[in-house]
């Protein structure tokens, strides 16, 4: 059998920026490419460490106004590997805190600007309200995706990327419109915890067929099915997904 082919996946800031199971979303795209005869590689980055060479994929999870300090500087520093990755079309997932530090700028509860590195359109403002919950939205492209928000930053869009879904249960980008996330080229950016990945495997799948084309030219293999194991975790997957979110 072929030796598995390589996925580089970049993990931004696990230290600081890893809350309510975001790492889960690493796990379920390292299990998800093995399923598909790929080699997950997972580089996990923090601040002051070397940018490495390849890079298929990226990910960034959520934290606390006092990780997003700790981080934003040295964000700003590899800002336009960054931006070249992403206009080249590499597929990436932004959560939370990352989600909002990859906007314009956050100025928070204190009036404190931080200073997004500019990838996607928007921009974020604390706020005395947090918003808490289960969030339940429809997305044109994955269909209905659950998760769980916590964040008193509120995210308004501009005219440069589109919104991920349209709440029906919950709050998402802020109290005022119904959008939740954003997409921009092959970006996924979202408030939701949960972690996002293992509750909608739609997004996973996106992303890894993005990279493995990208990467490969090829369109990614049909899930491989070892102990019959991969089908199972889907209906798995399914019935977790109808009962979870809704309370
Ligand atoms: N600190 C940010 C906020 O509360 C992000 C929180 C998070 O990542 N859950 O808005």
């Amino acid at each position: 059998m072929a030796e598995p082919k390589p996925i580089h996946v970049l993990q931004l800031y696990p230290r600081d920026m890893n809350i309510y199971g975001d790492f889960g979303n690493a796990l379920v795209l390292q299990r998800r490419l093995q399923w598909r005869g790929y080699e997950p590689i997972l580089h996990s980055y923090d601040p002051e460490d070397e940018f490495p060479e390849q890079v298929d994929l990226v990910i960034g999870g959520g934290g606390q106004d006092s990780g997003q300090d700790k981080i934003q500087q040295d964000l700003l520093r590899i800002g336009d590997r960054l931006h070249t990755l992403a206009q080249s079309g590499t597929p990436m997932l932004m959560i939370c805190g990352l989600y909002q530090l990859f906007g314009h700028s956050f100025r928070t509860r204190e009036g404190r600007e931080i200073k997004g590195v500019g990838i996607l359109d928007l921009r974020t403002e604390g706020t005395d309200t947090r918003l808490i919950g289960n969030v339940v939205a429809e997305s044109t492209e994955f269909g209905e995706i659950l998760g769980y928000e916590n964040h008193s930053g509120q995210t308004y869009l501009g005219p440069g990327v589109q919104p991920l879904a349209r709440v029906t249960k919950g709050e998402g980008n802020n109290a005022k419109d119904s959008y939740e996330g954003a997409r921009f080229k092959n970006i996924v950016g979202s408030y939701l915890h949960g972690s996002l990945l293992p509750k909608n495997p739609a997004i996973a799948d996106f992303l890894i067929a993005t990279a493995v084309q990208n990467r490969y030219a090829e369109a990614s293999q049909p899930q491989i099915d070892p102990a019959g194991s991969a089908q199972p975790i889907d209906e798995l997957t399914r019935k977790a997904r109808t009962t979870a979110t809704r309370r």
